[in-house]
């Protein structure tokens, strides 16, 4: 059986540069993909849901392809099996990725035969880059201008703002 359809799931805690390179490439590779972002996930996030969509919805702006962006709860193979889907995209950074993801791919296959997961590479300047390092960079005080585009850059800095206004 041949698929079109691409489930891309992540926290997107936030939307980093990588993440739209992933999306990017994902949507010309698939007919229609779906980006999925984890409505709880287990490291506790530093936006809600509903900012990091928003702030996802905003980012995929001009990015050309049919993918729909939307959460959910739980685990990805329920939430696989409800839409009728079988192919999890996941992005590989450096070789640090490879023993978690590969064991998360066979967990989900133990879980769900019918489901494949694919990996994909993303461009050589973003493999290094992740969501946690650039939240801590920001926390920080650093420029992450070349890692997320400047609507989360400004929602960072919002947050540091407010973190520093809170009194100790
Ligand atoms: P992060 O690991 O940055 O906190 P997520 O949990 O949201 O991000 O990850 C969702 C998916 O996106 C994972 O498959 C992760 O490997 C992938 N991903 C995140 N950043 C990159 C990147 N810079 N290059 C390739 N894939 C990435």
């Amino acid at each position: 059986m041949s698929h079109s359809i691409a489930v891309y799931p992540g926290s997107f805690d936030p939307v980093t540069y990588g993440h739209l390179d992933l999306i990017e490439r994902g949507a010309k590779l698939f007919e229609r993909l779906i980006v999925a972002v984890v409505s709880n996930p287990g490291k506790s996030p530093l936006f809600t849901l509903e900012e990091r969509l928003a702030m996802l919805r905003e980012a995929v702006k001009g990015i050309e392809g049919d993918f729909i962006i939307d959460s959910f709860d739980g685990l990805l193979v329920h939430y696989m099996r409800m839409n009728h889907t079988h192919v999890i995209l996941r992005g590989l950074r450096a070789v640090s990725d490879f023993e978690y993801e590969f064991e998360l791919a066979l967990t989900n296959r133990r879980m769900a035969q019918d489901i494949e997961t694919i990996f994909m590479a993303p461009s050589e300047e973003h493999i290094f880059l992740r969501a946690t390092l650039v939240k801590e960079i920001s926390r920080l005080g650093g420029d992450v201008s070349a890692f997320v585009p400047p609507l989360v850059e400004r929602r960072l800095m919002e947050r540091r703002q407010q973190k520093i206004k809170l009194p100790v």
